[in-house]
């Protein structure tokens, strides 16, 4: 057997080795070593057994499956051209085989965001992904060449090597159904938030009214409890502002406005994310700086969502640095078509187990320092979404103790031609 000789190779070999029908191998062999760790030398032998005969059987079912299955399979080599399509691919994308394969993706597939943004040529293109970073377990997108008749699909990409070549094998499978279910819920939470949102505004102007002495003077006491009172508040209207933000981004509602902003005008939109967390920053001891260049070119950003995604990641640097910690918020040119801005701090850093969750809706750290801090865990998927929505990316680097930068690209203006 194949497994069994792959077990004596050294791994770059058995690299070199694998190909798509050995794909079914490395599975098999993963779920093998799992029980060899935890279980002795027959329950070891009883694993060789089910890999045989799970092998054996794949070689059966494999044909039937890619060809009766409902969910649609297209095979791509690495520069993107179709290499293999099922039936049910052909169903989904409106055409026969023949018309589908040694064609380029973007006249086959046609990936946009949930926003009808094209994804092809991005970093966020779902195969580059797939083919730099690995597996790509479920993604939701819009498919079709045509944006009238473009239809919602969860994608999955797995890299695989077929006759020593990168391919993708991008799995579609088609969400309309789902999608009435799903509609029906964000309205439901859209309304919901909707509703809250004027109440919680008229709350926080009473409370307001109150601390400015328009109703009579409080005590220090009464103050007190009004400014408690008022903080909470405050926290639930950025709360239902981010649920409405992120239903109106599922329902494809969200887009940017994007115009040509100016680099003074984005030096004042830092300087004002500044003095907004001035007060806060001194509160907790964290000095608050910029390091932008004398001149750069003008981005082409929607400025208030610009502001939107800065104001998330200056909040959490400034959450997650202890004591006599630093922020700062730098702006460079990186290329002739983006821009970098980064907000770097001197903090906890972010744990290992954390690191690919944290652009996760409602993701918080459960490390003992991160975990007392508050918020809901949405700041970061706010500011993936904005960002991704001008066209840009977002990262992270980070080291335990040392601290962390975020930095998010934004397309620089282009004159027209
Ligand atoms: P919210 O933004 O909704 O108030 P949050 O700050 O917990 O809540 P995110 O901004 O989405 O949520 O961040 C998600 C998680 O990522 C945080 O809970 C924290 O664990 C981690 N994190 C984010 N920024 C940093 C940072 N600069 N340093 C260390 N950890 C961070
Ligand atoms: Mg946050």
């Amino acid at each position: 057997m194949r497994k069994r000789i792959q077990k004596n190779m050294r791994p770059e070999q058995e690299n070199e080795q694998s190909s798509v029908s050995e794909h079914c191998g490395p599975d098999v062999e993963q779920s093998h070593s799992v029980q060899a760790t935890n279980n002795t030398k027959p329950a070891r032998a009883r694993g060789a057994f089910t890999d045989a005969f799970l092998y054996r059987k794949s070689e059966q079912y494999l044909p039937a499956l890619f060809a009766r299955t409902s969910d649609a399979i297209i095979t791509l080599d690495q520069d993107f051209f179709v290499r293999d399509v099922n039936p049910a691919a052909c169903t989904a994308l409106g055409d026969v085989s023949s018309a589908l394969v040694g064609h380029r993706c973007p006249q086959v597939l046609g990936c946009r965001n949930l926003n009808q943004i094209p994804l092809c040529g991005t970093s966020s293109c779902p195969l580059e992904r797939g083919l730099q970073q690995g597996p790509l377990p479920s993604e939701e997108l819009l498919l079709g060449t045509h944006p009238e008749d473009s239809s919602e699909v969860s994608v999955s990409v797995t890299p695989v090597t077929i006759s020593r070549r990168r391919c993708a094998i991008f799995i579609v499978r088609n969400l309309s159904a789902l999608k009435v279910a799903n509609q029906v819920r964000t309205n439901f939470v859209s309304m919901v938030s909707h509703e809250l949102r004027n109440p919680l505004n008229s709350i926080h102007g009473f409370i307001e009214l109150f601390l400015q002495g328009h109703m009579g003077e409080l005590t220090d006491e009464q103050l007190t409890y009004l400014g408690y009172t008022r903080e909470g508040v405050l926290q639930l209207v950025s709360l239902v502002e981010d649920i409405l933000f992120m239903t109106r981004s599922d329902v494809g509602q969200f887009e940017v406005r994007q115009e040509e902003v100016h680099f003074q005008s984005l030096v004042r939109l830092i300087h004002q994310v500044i003095s907004t967390f001035r007060p806060q920053a001194f509160k907790v001891e964290v000095v608050l700086r910029d390091d932008i260049p004398e001149e750069l070119p003008s981005l082409y950003a929607d400025p208030l969502r610009l502001k939107q995604a800065l104001t998330n990641l200056v909040a959490n640097a400034i959450k997650y640095t202890p004591p006599g910690g630093t922020v700062t918020v730098s702006a460079q040119q990186i290329d002739d078509r983006f821009q970098r801005i980064s907000v770097t701090d001197t903090g906890y850093g972010i744990p290992i187990a954390d690191r690919q969750h944290v652009f996760e809706r409602f993701y918080q750290s459960d490390d003992s320092r991160q975990s007392k801090m508050g918020g809901y865990g949405l700041g970061l998927a706010i500011a993936k979404l904005i960002v991704e929505q001008h066209g840009g990316t977002i990262s992270f680097d980070t080291h335990i103790d040392k601290g962390t930068t975020f930095s998010f690209t934004i397309p620089l203006y282009q004159e027209p031609s």
